[in-house]
C-alpha cells in the first residue's frame, strides 16, 4: 500500500490521478489533498477519499472547506505555506506535484526533505530550480519520477540502462493547434483558437505553453536536469500524431521509444505503480487507426518561446527561473486577453535581458528572481 499526497488534486492532471487511485484500492491511499479555488471540488474528493489533511490555499474558501469536513477526521488548513505541511506529512511515501507554476518549488523543497519520494507533474519546478532540487534529491536518497509524458517516456526507455550510455534524447512535440502558422497567422490568434489543443486534454496554462512551444521549451529544461544531460543531447521533433512519446538514442546507435495514445492516464499510472506496473482497461492502441506517423522540425524561428527556453539553459543560473517566471505572468495576460499570442515571446525575451543575472543562485535567489520578474513582466504587459 502506497500512501500518497497530491498537491494540486482538483487539477487535470490531480483529477486523473484520484481516478486512478479509486479504481486501485488495494494499492493506493490518500493521506492529503490540495487544491487552490476549486473548494467544492476539493470537498467532495475529501468525503470521497477521507485524507487525514486538506489544504486550500485560496484564503477566501478555507470557512467553506472547514465546515463542509466538520464532521469528519480531516483536518484543514488554509493558505499556500501550508502546501509545505501536505507535501511532508508523516506517513506519506509518495507525493504527486501536480500544482501548476512556480508556487510548488517550495512544497516540493518541504518533500524532498522530508524523504519523500516524488512523483512529477509540476514542471516549472525543475525548470525553476532543477540543479537544487536535483542535489536535494539525491542527498536525501529521494526518487524523482517523471509524469509529464514525453519525460516519463524516455523514463521508461532508460529502465535497465545506465544514463551515461545516452547519446541524445529526442522529445516529441505535437506541435499545437498552430503547427505550419506564420507569424501573421499568429500575431491575430485568440485564447479560444489556442485553447483548443488537437491531442491532450489539459488545463489552461500547459495549453497555451503548448500552443507557443514554450511548454516543449520548459520541457527541455526538465529533461536537462531529470536526466542529467548536456544541452546538446536534447534535441526537439514535432510529432503531430503525439503516439512515440520520446525517444533515446544510445552511444551504439540504438533507439527506443516509447508508444502509446496521448492519454495521461498511462504516465501518471506508471508514476504512482513505479517500479512495478500494474494493469489497466485504458483503451489499447491500434496500429489501424493510425497508418502514419510523421516528423519534422520544430520551427524555432516563428515559435520563439522554444529557442529562448534553449538559450536560457545554455546561460544557466537563473536564466531558466526568469523565462518561467516571465512566462507565467504572459499566459495569464494573455488568458485575460490583455496581450496578442506573439507579446509573449516579446515581454520574455525582454525580461531576459532586464533581470540580473545570478551565476549561481541560491534557492532564496531563485525566489527573488521569481518575484522581481514577475514585477517587471507585469508593467510590461499592462504598458
Ligand atoms: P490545472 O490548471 O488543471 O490544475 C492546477 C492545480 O493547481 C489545481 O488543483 C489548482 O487548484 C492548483 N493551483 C492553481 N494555482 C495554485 C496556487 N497558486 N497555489 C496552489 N495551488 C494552485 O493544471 P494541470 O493539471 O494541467 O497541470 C499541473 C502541472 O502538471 C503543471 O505544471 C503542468 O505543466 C503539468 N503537466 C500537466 C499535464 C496535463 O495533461 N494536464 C501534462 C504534463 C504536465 P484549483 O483548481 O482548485 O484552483
Ligand atoms: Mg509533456
Amino acid at each position: 500500500m502506497k500512501n500518497i499526497s497530491i498537491l494540486g488534486s482538483t487539477g487535470s492532471v490531480g483529477t486523473q490521478a484520484l481516478n486512478v487511485i479509486e479504481a486501485n484500492p488495494d494499492l493506493y491511499r490518500i493521506l492529503a489533498l490540495t487544491a487552490h479555488s476549486n473548494s467544492n471540488l476539493l470537498i467532495e474528493q475529501a468525503l470521497k477519499f477521507k485524507p487525514l489533511l486538506v489544504v486550500v490555499t485560496d484564503d477566501s474558501k478555507y470557512q467553506q472547506v472547514k465546515t463542509a469536513l466538520s464532521g469528519t477526521n480531516t483536518k484543514v488548513l488554509a493558505g499556500e505555506a501550508s502546501l509545505c505541511e501536505a507535501a511532508s506529512l508523516e506517513g506519506v511515501d509518495l507525493v504527486l506535484t501536480a500544482i501548476v507554476g512556480s508556487v510548488g518549488l517550495s512544497p516540493t523543497v518541504a518533500a524532498i526533505q522530508a524523504g519523500k519520494d516524488i512523483a512529477l507533474a509540476n514542471k516549472e519546478t525543475l525548470v525553476v530550480a532543477g540543479d537544487l532540487i536535483t542535489a536535494l534529491a539525491k542527498a536525501h536518497n529521494v526518487k524523482i519520477i517523471p509524469v509529464d509524458s514525453e519525460h516519463s517516456a524516455i523514463f521508461q526507455c532508460l529502465v535497465g540502462e545506465s544514463n551515461s550510455s545516452i547519446e541524445k534524447i529526442y522529445l516529441t512535440a505535437s506541435g499545437g493547434p498552430f503547427r505550419g502558422k506564420d507569424a501573421d497567422f499568429l500575431r491575430s490568434v485568440t485564447k479560444a483558437q489556442a485553447l483548443k489543443h488537437p491531442n491532450w486534454v489539459m488545463g489552461a496554462k500547459i495549453t497555451i505553453d503548448s500552443a507557443s512551444l514554450m511548454n516543449k521549451g520548459l520541457e527541455v529544461i526538465e529533461a536537462k536536469w531529470l536526466f542529467d544531460l548536456e544541452v546538446d543531447q536534447i534535441d526537439v521533433i514535432v510529432h503531430p500524431q503525439s503516439i512515440v512519446h520520446s525517444l533515446v538514442q544510445f552511444n551504439d546507435g540504438s533507439m527506443k521509444a516509447q508508444m502509446g495514445l496521448p492519454d495521461m492516464n498511462l504516465p501518471i499510472h506508471y508514476a504512482l505503480a513505479y517500479p512495478d506496473r500494474i494493469h489497466s482497461d485504458f483503451k489499447r492502441f491500434n496500429f489501424m487507426d493510425y497508418p502514419e506517423l510523421n516528423f519534422y522540425k520544430a520551427d524555432q524561428k516563428t515559435f520563439r518561446n522554444l529557442e529562448l527556453a534553449y538559450t536560457a539553459l545554455r546561460r544557466g543560473g537563473n536564466m531558466p527561473c526568469i523565462i518561467n517566471a516571465a512566462n507565467e505572468v504572459v499566459v495569464e495576460a494573455f488568458l485575460q486577453e490583455r496581450i496578442g499570442f506573439l507579446q509573449m515571446s516579446d515581454v520574455i525575451a525582454a525580461c531576459m535581458e532586464e533581470i540580473a543575472f545570478v551565476e549561481k543562485p541560491s534557492l532564496n535567489n531563485y525566489l527573488e528572481t521569481d518575484r522581481y520578474t514577475r514585477i517587471f513582466a507585469g508593467q510590461l504587459v499592462t504598458n
